[in-house]
């Protein structure tokens, strides 16, 4: 299984080194060439939306990873990563890739709440710690996603088809289940 990690800002490192503990080859897509190799799933980091969007349109990679992923490529989107995704962002007249059934509201947890921590359910995977640094939630999950789990009442993951989203850092935990449930479900879509 190799791994295309997004890594034009914020945690790519990270999301490496897990996915690399869990057997995975990873790489990453720093420029548009970089999308034209062969790989099997795509990984989304978090950092900060508006620069990775504006990155991603002006280096060229926002129409080829769009379209990966609409031929069904598993993309894993962490944070930032699930405001890519999203197909409504709150406030925003626009979506970045918007191939998904959700809407994001960035920085949705204040200036207290900015970074914390907790552990809740994650359905398939069991109780986890969950790590939030200026985090999204899904404010709104639309008919073609479904909810994976939800922390403080908000929904905080899901998922749709091929398309994995937390609104936390798995890869900045020591718990490498969501990966795991990641790449098992992008080996069944092989
Ligand atoms: N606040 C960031 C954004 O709106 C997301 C934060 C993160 O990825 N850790 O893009």
């Amino acid at each position: 299984m190799r791994v295309g990690v997004l890594a034009l800002q914020g945690a790519f490192a990270e999301h490496r080194r897990m996915l690399e503990s869990l057997g995975a080859e990873t790489f990453e897509i720093r420029q548009r060439r970089d999308a034209d190799r062969s790989f099997d799933a795509l990984v989304l980091p978090g950092g900060e939306s508006t620069v990775i969007g504006k990155l991603l349109r002006d280096l060229g990679l926002m129409e080829p990873l769009k379209d990966l992923i609409g031929k069904g490529m598993p993309v894993f989107g962490t944070c930032a990563g699930l405001i890519l995704l999203a197909e409504r962002i709150e406030g925003e007249p626009s979506p970045h890739i918007g191939t998904m059934d959700i809407t994001a509201k960035r920085n949705a947890y204040g200036r207290q709440l900015g970074s914390f921590a907790a552990e809740e359910d994650f359905a398939g995977v069991g109780k986890i710690p969950m790590v939030f640094i200026r985090a999204p939630y899904i404010s709104a999950c639309g008919e073609r996603a479904e909810v994976l789990a939800r922390c403080g009442g908000k929904i905080v993951a899901a998922r749709q088809g091929n398309q994995l989203v937390t609104a936390f850092h798995p890869e900045l935990t020591g718990d490498a289940r969501v990966h795991g449930f990641f790449l098992e479900t992008a080996a069944k879509r092989r």
